[in-house]
């Protein structure tokens, strides 16, 4: 079937939605006014969609099943709430921050969930779908989390609408992120000279992460970087206290166990010489678990069929670390991919091209009726 007909209807109900919700402001954590606003919508439809504590909007479709597939799209944005929001339309471009990531995927997911409402076209089984919460940074997936503790035994399949549609994710990067914290005595730099440092600890700290050769298995990938490091009091003063962010990755569970590993001694030893160190984990984003290679290989590579299809564009396979994390981590095959094409992630330039929502609609719709077939 082709939905191109559809995707013509609809693109005005598509724009609709993205102008306001793009100026709607999304903080992770703070989704409420955008959630509600789904809520309102969809209950417009006849569709009773419910809140969890987590703030993710939860609603199914479809003949009754005992397994379901879930389909979500994040209500959170990058943007802190002082962003503005302001949308332009040259007429090709739509450019505002987050108007890719996630909102033009949520609004073709919602426009899609309308079009299969009113032209009352068939799902023999049930299709979860969520608009869900806490994605980016130190959101730290609790959105995705509460889905998987909540329905996780009824999943067989989770697609994420998320990015554009050049790529489609397969295959999740794990991490692990820390602050540590120093606090010492201090003092004047030349009468209480000998005085211990707090920011030479955490230098230290940094040396002996950079000095790890990152493990490999097979063709994995891991990485470390420390991203901050700050502290002190001026320039003829021993620094009191310093504190530094640090994090690695891994797409393979063994090198980012081996990874926690290498970091927990670096920290021991640190706080040997250093007693008032504290070491806090900020980030936790699980590595692949056991998915079964077939059931993955279909799924993705149905998703590319259909971007091929609508688009002519072949997407990458590639690794990311979205909320297929923890559908991954569980060993329930899952994958992310767009509806649309733009660029400019986590910028304030951030933009997409508006007919590219045509096909993108047509493959969301496309995804969601197949995944509604009887099996
Ligand atoms: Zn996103």
């Amino acid at each position: 079937m082709d939905f191109s007909l559809f995707a013509e209807e609809y693109f005005d109900e598509v724009l609709r939605l993205l102008r306001h919700l793009c100026t709607i402001p999304a903080p992770s954590g703070e989704e409420d006014e955008r959630v509600r606003f789904c809520q309102e919508y969809l209950a417009e439809l006849g569709i009773e969609a419910t809140l969890d504590p987590a703030k993710n909007l939860l609603w199914t479709l479809g003949a009754p099943s005992q397994r379901v597939t879930l389909f979500m799209a994040h209500t959170d944005t990058v943007f802190p709430r002082a962003t503005p929001l302001k949308l332009a339309d040259d007429g090709t471009f739509l450019r505002c921050p987050g108007v890719g990531d996630d909102t033009a995927n949520l609004a073709v997911m919602l426009a899609c969930v309308r079009c299969i409402v009113e032209k009352k076209l068939p799902l023999h089984r049930t299709l979860l779908f969520a608009a869900d919460s806490c994605e980016e940074g130190l959101g730290n997936l609790k959105g995705c989390r509460q889905i998987f503790a909540d329905w996780g035994d009824r999943i067989d399949r989770s697609i994420s609408l998320d990015c554009s549609y050049r790529g489609v994710y397969c295959r999740s990067v794990g991490s692990h992120r820390y602050q540590i914290t120093a606090e010492t005595e201090g003092g004047h730099s030349y009468f209480a000279f000998g005085n211990k440092s707090a920011i030479l600890p955490l230098a230290e700290i940094t040396c002996q992460i950079y000095e790890i050769e990152p493990p490999v298995v097979g063709n994995s990938k891991t990485t470390y970087n420390v991203g901050i490091l700050s502290g002190g009091t001026s320039v003829n003063t021993i620094p009191q206290s310093a504190t530094m962010l640090a994090e690695y990755r891994s797409d393979h569970r063994e090198c980012l166990a081996e990874m926690e590993t290498r970091f927990a001694q670096i920290f021991s030893r640190a706080k040997e010489a250093c007693p008032r160190l504290t070491v806090e984990r900020v980030g936790d984003r699980p590595c692949m678990g056991e998915v079964d290679p077939r059931a993955l290989d279909e799924l993705s590579h149905r998703a590319a069929g259909l971007i091929q299809k609508y688009t002519g564009i072949c997407p990458e396979f590639r690794s990311g670390s979205t909320d297929c994390n923890i559908p991954h981590s569980l060993g329930i095959p899952a994958i992310a991919f767009g509806l649309y094409d733009g660029g400019g992630f986590h910028t304030t330039e951030e933009w997409l091209r508006k007919d590219s929502l045509k096909p993108g609609f047509c493959i969301g719709l496309e995804m969601i009726l197949r995944e509604g077939e009887a099996e």
